[in-house]
């Protein structure tokens, strides 16, 4: 049994702990106990110390796109052309660089499981790799080598829209029917730090009944399964036009909404979306709708019809959990000209259990005995947040912290970061040589 004293601790209430005593047998907690100073023996954690926080949607090739993509103007839709020219340039190797950088990049930043919203898995001629799965493995390896946990979230993509062929890059996201997909990705094995669950791409790229049979499948599995919802008002209109519903409404008809699914933004809902949501996960990206001038997602109807919430820092425009989870409440002050509508504490369970649940690690994300021992530790002394009293330091993380106040992270009862920098990796070496290999 290993020992870690932290000086404060969120176990879940309003308000950290201070003196909490965390033992780590093997890769779980085994014990949480008050002690008002640090035991011998046990490893002192200063500052306040959170469940490791899950980022529930990740693209990670979007990373090679940061600081090109946001001056100016265009739209979602020209911002996806840039996207597709940095999507026509990975391979295996490349792909596996680019993701081991930003896996670790979100360890730095106290993400201990990241959600991969898969596409990326067949050639430049859509045709499969040799090994099929060669793109998915080369994640897993990154996320292993960053020392985070991952859900692969293989993605089912069919069609270049509704009643439009699949064009340019876009065959590199096909299987070419369901049952090609699902034969694909049934042989993929479970690691004690890899988790497998699936995804519809959107209704654009999947048709209504294609949908039902992707969620068939994932119940067969026992797997989560994930779907980008209502990001644009233009999904909305083809949408409607085509089946005469919402995106929403269409996924919950074809039997694919449950509390295993979980809907990316949900920003554009209409009437009765929000109950059809009711039973599932929403997973609110504000840093990327923000950034693609996307929308403010209804996550105050969400919650009262019933729906948990989760977060993603989705194309990593920045890559800071901190900062999505206040993007929900500070967008809600916007839209909606009210304040504190979702709780500090509220927020912190979005960025950890909520995210967890939602990737099927649903003994995540909190600090209890039995719990893997995934530990993110904040620092208090920064400029931003010295001067905090004790009582108001879970708002103070909540609404003035960063990933750059991250000081240790612990997953499974390895510690990956320690002091502020990535035990393996030289975190921006690997950012900056991966990123230039890809866009030479
Ligand atoms: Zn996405």
């Amino acid at each position: 049994v290993t020992s870690f004293w932290c000086e404060h601790a969120w176990l879940g209430g309003d308000q950290v702990r201070a003196g909490v005593l965390v033992e780590v047998e093997g890769d779980s907690i085994v014990a949480v106990e008050r002690a008002a100073t640090s035991p011998a023996g046990a490893t002192r954690l200063s500052g306040v110390t959170l469940p490791g926080l899950v980022n529930a949607h990740s693209h990670a090739f979007h990373r090679a796109l940061r600081g090109r993509t946001h001056a100016g103007g265009g739209t979602f839709w020209t911002w996806r052309e840039q996207m597709y020219a940095l999507a026509s340039r990975l391979d295996p190797d490349r792909y596996l660089a680019l993701a081991r950088a930003t896996y670790a990049e979100m360890a730095l930043a106290g993400i201990t499981t990241v959600g991969e919203f898969h596409y990326l898995h067949h050639d430049t001629d859509g045709r499969a790799y040799v090994d099929a799965n060669a793109m998915g493995s080369a994640l897993a390896q990154a996320a292993a080598d960053a020392g985070i946990r991952l859900t692969l979230l293989d993605t089912c993509y069919l069609h270049g829209g509704i009643d439009r062929p699949l064009e340019g890059v876009q065959p590199r996201f096909s299987d070419g029917s369901v049952a090609q997909w699902a034969e694909r990705t049934a042989g993929l094995a479970s690691t004690p730090l890899v988790r497998h669950g699936v995804a519809i791409h959107s209704i654009r790229a999947v048709t209504p009944i294609e949908a039902g049979q992707v969620a068939g499948v994932a119940r067969a599995r026992g797997q989560v399964v994930h779907a980008h919802v209502s990001e644009q008002p233009a999904e909305n209109q083809v949408c409607l036009s085509a089946y005469g519903a919402s995106p929403a409404r269409v996924l919950a008809d074809a039997g694919a909404v449950s509390e295993r699914f979980t809907a990316v933004h949900a920003t554009h809902l209409v009437t009765g979306d929000a109950a059809q949501l009711a039973p599932a996960t929403v997973c609110l990206c504000p840093t990327t709708e923000r950034d693609l001038a996307d929308g403010i997602g209804p996550a105050a109807a969400l919650t009262a019809a019933g729906a948990r919430l989760c977060l993603g820092t989705d194309s990593h425009a920045v890559i800071d959990l901190l900062e999505e989870a206040r993007g929900v409440e500070l967008d809600e002050r916007l839209g909606a000209l009210r304040r504190g509508v979702h709780a500090p504490s509220a927020l912190l369970r979005t960025a950890t259990a909520g995210g967890a649940a939602a990737l099927g690690w649903p003994e995540a994300g909190r600090i209890e005995a039995g719990s893997p021992a995934d530990l993110v530790t904040i620092a208090t002394t920064s400029v931003r947040l010295a001067g905090t009293p004790p009582e108001a330091l879970l708002a103070g993380i909540v609404f003035a912290g960063t990933a750059g106040d991250v000081t240790h992270v612990m997953v499974g009862g390895r510690t990956i970061v320690s002091e502020g920098s990535h035990v393996s990796l030289d975190v921006p070496g690997e950012l900056s040589r991966a990123i230039a290999a890809v866009w030479a």
